[in-house]
């Protein structure tokens, strides 16, 4: 595949803007039906809902929703697309706005700093750093790099892992929603039916993060992956009861699907070339931003030591194929993405380790590939 085909790929991500059925479009039509949905009839039905859940279930892809019959009560099942990347810290932004990842600013794990010159992992905002060295990395205040985003969506309430209860994500884009935590089933159970109860909550957002663990640890078809999506499935159905006293509609998506990957889908670039050049990355595994070497011909270059694995994209090139989604563009949007993007042809994974030894997950995700793209939308209509 040349770098036409592949830029093909990502013009061809965007085509589902127009069919309205992209996980954007769907959390708009959650939070607020007037945005409306690729189904009118389903919009319509959300209009009808006295209250709207919506459930993410972490890096379950379209595919594996059907297989594994996630949510088998559901009334309607469509298949959905991500945004790119493929990846939590961009698509959860998206879920929790209505916002494409081009306007909320938020292009991956790693997110970099302009005006410090430093990477930081979105949601723990963690450093990013070599390995084995003592570089002093400037300190930035979350604040500073988030700003005050613009917000489509508004839901009352969100109903997350205790862990991340107090996410920095949460509270910039959903600063007015009560955020409940959950521990085990029974206490997720219960948050849910806490936020249900409360008459003042109209749309809830649920989130769900077991599977995408699993299948980044076991692989995305591995036994361990499978039972947390019975798990989720166990929950929900607990869940039925009260949804139907509450004239709930749901709604299940995911943030994005999962690759399966293999030790030697993951590559390490700077080595291949032979020169230390690059420097660390940020972004993703699966699109890894770097800045602009002092190289010539670094995209030839790169394209040659990977032998056609790795494409190296220019920032300009992402932006005229739109990857991030439409406009209105974040002020800081073309600053944050390196001068090129690694982008990963068929499973194969940027290693970067420069900041860590060789990883071995067997699940990613981030890329532009159907697995990765297609979620499922599942709909259950209580009344
Ligand atoms: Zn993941």
């Amino acid at each position: 595949m040349g770098l036409q085909a592949f830029a093909s790929q990502f013009q061809n991500y965007f085509a589902s803007a127009q069919s309205g059925r992209d996980l954007v479009q769907l959390s708009r039509a959650v939070a607020a039906p007037s945005h409306g949905f690729a189904r009118q009839d389903l919009t319509r039905r959300l209009d009808q809902a006295a209250k709207r859940v919506l459930f993410v279930v972490d890096g379950i892809g379209a595919d594996l929703a059907e297989q594994w019959a996630l949510v088998p009560s559901a009334d309607e099942r469509v298949r959905g697309q991500s945004i790119f990347p493929t990846a939590t810290g961009s698509a959860v932004p998206s879920l929790l706005s209505g916002l494409y990842p081009a306007t909320h600013g938020l292009l991956g794990w790693h997110c970099y700093v302009p005006e410090y010159q430093a990477i930081y992992a979105g949601l723990p905002w963690k450093a990013k750093r070599p390995a084995n060295t003592d570089e002093v990395v400037p300190v930035v205040e979350p604040a500073k790099y988030y700003g005050k985003p613009p917000t489509v969506n508004r839901f009352d309430a969100l109903v997350v892992p205790a862990e991340i209860q107090n996410s920095i994500i949460s509270q910039i884009f959903q600063p007015q929603a009560a955020v409940l935590g959950y521990d085990q089933d029974d206490s997720f159970v219960d948050a849910v039916e806490q936020a249900l109860h409360e008459a003042s909550n109209q749309t809830i957002y649920v989130y769900f993060s077991d599977y995408d663990h699993l299948a980044h640890g076991f692989g995305p078809f591995s036994p361990e992956a499978k039972q947390s999506i019975d798990r989720f499935n166990r929950i929900y159905a607990a869940l039925r009861p009260s949804m139907a006293a509450h004239r709930a509609a749901a709604v299940i998506t995911a943030d994005h699907g999962h690759l399966e990957t293999q030790f030697e889908d993951w590559i390490d670039v700077e080595s291949l070339m032979g020169e230390a050049i690059i420097g660390l990355h940020w972004g993703e595994p699966r699109m890894a931003f770097v800045r602009a070497p002092k190289t010539r011909h670094f995209a030839e270059r790169v394209f040659e030591a990977t032998k056609g694995r790795v494409f190296a994209a220019t920032r300009t090139q992402l932006l005229q194929w739109q990857v991030f989604g439409p406009a209105p563009q974040h002020e800081g949007l073309i600053d944050r993405m390196g001068d090129f993007a690694l982008l990963g042809s068929g499973a194969i994974c940027i290693d970067d380790r420069r900041a860590h030894r060789p990883v071995q997950l067997k699940g990613m995700h981030g890329g532009a590939s159907e697995i990765e793209r297609d979620i499922p939308m599942l709909f259950e209509f209580f009344k």
